[in-house]
């Protein structure tokens, strides 16, 4: 338990291809974190083909959310092996999510870091989500875009030789769905987070590198203070 006490669960909040997966990534290059995207769990679930897989196969690739419960259990059931500090990337994506979270780490006495917010208009992120692409080795998930950072040989990972995949949910029709659950759900998430301190809302329209800049900033920030505590 003593142990668990130490352990700090960050967040990062953004819309589909606000940049989340790719600044998550980066932090825990830099920072000491585990990086926990359910999005990645979740896939990793239907290329195994396990239970959960089978059931969110279909939902994931029209775009919609995997129900509350069976997240949850994905999640607690990753926290409860873990007791380095973890980055959520894709996770909570509800309201039910986010006050399941709270319980589960209240009980385990772990404590809630940073909630990161990033913010990017709507036009913006179709023409990034639709032109990604992503490594199909889920141990290296390198991220590239069509224009912005094309691989240098076609459909083809610069950093592990792999094929590059066009998920089935970044399509343009399942990303229009995606969107219009992503704002139905992510107000009342948004609420229930940004009156706390841990709270912080980052500009996510420029280049990646500008936005990891001030996000690097804010984690700097938030460890000086955690040193001093
Ligand atoms: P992502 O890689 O975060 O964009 O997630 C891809 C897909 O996985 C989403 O469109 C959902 O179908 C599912 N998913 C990921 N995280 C969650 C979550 N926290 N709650 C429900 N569904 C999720």
């Amino acid at each position: 338990m003593s142990e668990k006490r130490e352990m700090l669960v960050h967040v990062l909040l953004g819309p589909p291809g606000s940049g989340k997966g790719t600044q998550a990534k980066r932090l825990v290059e830099n920072f000491s974190l585990v990086h926990l995207s359910t999005g990645d769990i979740l896939r990793d679930a239907v290329s195994k083909g396990t239970e959960v897989g089978l059931r969110a196969k279909a939902i994931m690739a029209a775009g919609k959310l995997v129900d509350d419960d069976t997240v949850n259990g994905l999640v607690f059931a990753r926290l409860q092996d873990e007791n380095r500090n973890v980055l959520f990337d894709g996770y909570p994506r509800t309201l039910q999510q986010a006050e399941a979270l709270a319980d589960f780490l209240s009980a385990q006495s772990i404590r809630l870091g940073l909630v990161v917010d990033i913010e990017v208009p709507e036009e913006a992120l179709e023409d990034r989500v639709v032109k990604r692409r992503v490594c199909s080795n889920n141990a290296c998930g390198a991220i590239y875009h069509l224009d912005r950072k094309p691989a240098k040989v076609d459909a083809v990972c610069d950093l592990c030789g792999s094929s590059l995949k066009h998920r089935a949910d970044d399509t343009a029709e399942a990303f229009k769905s995606r969107m219009k659950e992503f704002y139905a759900t992510f107000k009342p998430l948004q609420a229930f987070y940004s009156g706390k301190s841990s709270y912080r809302l980052v500009d996510g329209t420029g280049m990646p590198d500008d936005v990891f800049v001030t996000v690097v900033k804010i984690f700097q920030k938030f460890e000086d203070t955690e040193e001093r505590a």
